[in-house]
């Protein structure tokens, strides 16, 4: 299709055309010269061609998405097959993931658009803070506060925490990372933690790191120890935040080296949109309303000995970071962990209605009341439901107020098989993302 221009080089030209909105112009005066700077070997003339091609043509007709579509496919099968039911023990983490994906894609349709947002169980952070300071950074990270070394004492706890949460969320724990408002080779031993946790999940976590340039040895070294089917996954992305930097990257590793690795365009002049939240939250014009927030159960940060329980939300006053925490507990030792994390998931996983719950329509929802009629209508999404008097009354109430579920029953004075009915109606739009149903917390 391209000559002799294999993937590797492609995928460059394409994270160019992406990140670098006059490289095709750079390209044409000076074919030769950005060539070597990208460390392309082709002949010029047909690196510029195939640039064009990447740049106008569409399906499979372009180069990139040629190759890159299924990739895409196939790394799409491996999450949904890894995080489907069966790898839970904790169905309620499963179900809270699906829930957590509605709502968000009922919010924003830039979420239901992407084709591999998912929300994971389980994220650890083996450091406290993060010694970059991104201007872009969704989490608005705290500066680096802690390091989790490797040492006797650390790894034995590593290990237990680890099997620990294999034991109660199940295998769909393994698709987690180990950094989160973190950077991973901030810690000095992340390549140890990180082969603690392939052998008790089988698989590498994904890394993205913003020193792709601190330490190339290192992270050359990192990547020798991935083996070619996590590489293929994604096992490795490398965040820039600037043009320079990209072009640094780009003469630091060769386009074969960085075949199976993703290049995180956070440069402000890349085709990326940052979220309006952490950093960016309130601050500036331009950003979409979405959180970077990939988390619905539980955060583990090693350095600080905490664990808390999360779900991701829309950024607004209350929720800058577009997380919303909803208890965070200290441990000391493995059996303190365990403790933590049983009653953190009972606490906050969803597992029906209780009587302090708080029931109320998201913000991105308008909901609208026709007789026995319901239309709820999210970012370019719509549910629409009839229903009995009781039901339509039972919106109504939530519509104009928050209500916890037992002033809702008393409202409406049902109890009994009623009230379950109703309820069990209530929950199908919850799940549906449309209706928050939150604990007392
Ligand atoms: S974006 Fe990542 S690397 Fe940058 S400050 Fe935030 S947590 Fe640190």
């Amino acid at each position: 299709m391209t000559g002799d221009i294999g993937y590797p080089q492609i995928k460059r030209l394409y994270e160019c055309l992406y990140t670098d909105p006059d490289f095709i112009e750079k390209l044409q005066n000076d074919p030769r010269g950005v060539a070597n700077k990208l460390r392309m070997d082709s002949d010029p003339g047909q690196i510029l061609d195939t640039a064009e091609k990447i740049k106008t043509l569409s399906g499979n007709e372009n180069p990139f998405i040629f190759y890159y579509g299924e990739r895409m496919q196939k790394v799409s099968e491996e999450i949904t097959k890894k995080t489907g039911p069966d790898c839970f023990f904790d169905k309620r983490l499963y179900e809270l993931g699906r829930t957590v994906k509605n709502r968000m894609s009922v919010s924003s349709i830039r979420i239901r658009l992407h084709p591999n947002v998912r929300y994971y169980p389980m994220m650890f952070e083996l450091t406290q803070g993060c010694s970059q300071h991104c201007p872009f950074c969704g989490f608005d990270a705290k500066e680096l506060s802690g390091v989790f070394r490797y040492n006797s004492k650390n790894s034995v706890q590593w290990k237990q925490i680890l099997g620990i949460i294999r034991d109660v969320v199940g295998p769909a724990a393994g698709m987690g990372i180990c950094y989160f408002a973190t950077e991973p080779f901030d810690n000095p031993d992340y390549e140890l933690f990180i082969n603690d946790f392939r052998d008790v999940f089988g698989r590498t976590p994904q890394t993205t790191t913003a020193l792709g340039l601190k330490d190339p040895q290192r992270l050359r070294r990192f990547i020798r120890g991935i083996s070619s089917h996590d590489m293929y996954c994604g096992a490795v992305r490398i965040s820039v935040r600037s043009l320079e930097e990209f072009y640094r990257v780009m003469s630091e590793y060769s386009p074969e080296e960085l075949a199976d690795i993703e290049i995180i365009s956070n440069n402000p002049e890349s085709s990326s949109q940052y979220s309006a939240s952490g950093r960016k939250y309130g601050r500036e014009e331009g950003c979409a309303d979405y959180s970077i927030c990939c988390l619905a159960g539980l955060r583990v940060n090693m350095a600080s000995g905490t664990v808390c329980f999360e779900e991701p939300e829309m950024p607004d006053k209350d929720h800058p970071t577009g997380e919303r925490i909803y208890e965070t507990l200290s441990f000391s030792d493995a059996s303190s962990f365990e403790k933590a994390v049983r009653y953190l998931t009972d606490r906050y996983a969803f597992d029906g209605i209780k009587d302090n719950d708080t029931l109320f329509f998201d913000r991105c929802v308008k909901v609208e009341i026709n007789g026995n009629e319901v239309l709820l209508s999210g970012d370019g999404v719509r549910l629409h439901m009839t229903g009995n008097n009781l039901f339509i009354d039972a919106v109504r109430l939530i519509k104009d107020e928050k209500l916890s579920a037992a002033e809702l029953a008393e409202g409406l004075n049902v109890s009994g098989f009623v009230k379950d009915i109703l309820f069990e109606k209530l929950v199908r739009i919850y799940k549906k993302g449309y209706l928050r149903i939150l604990p007392e917390g």
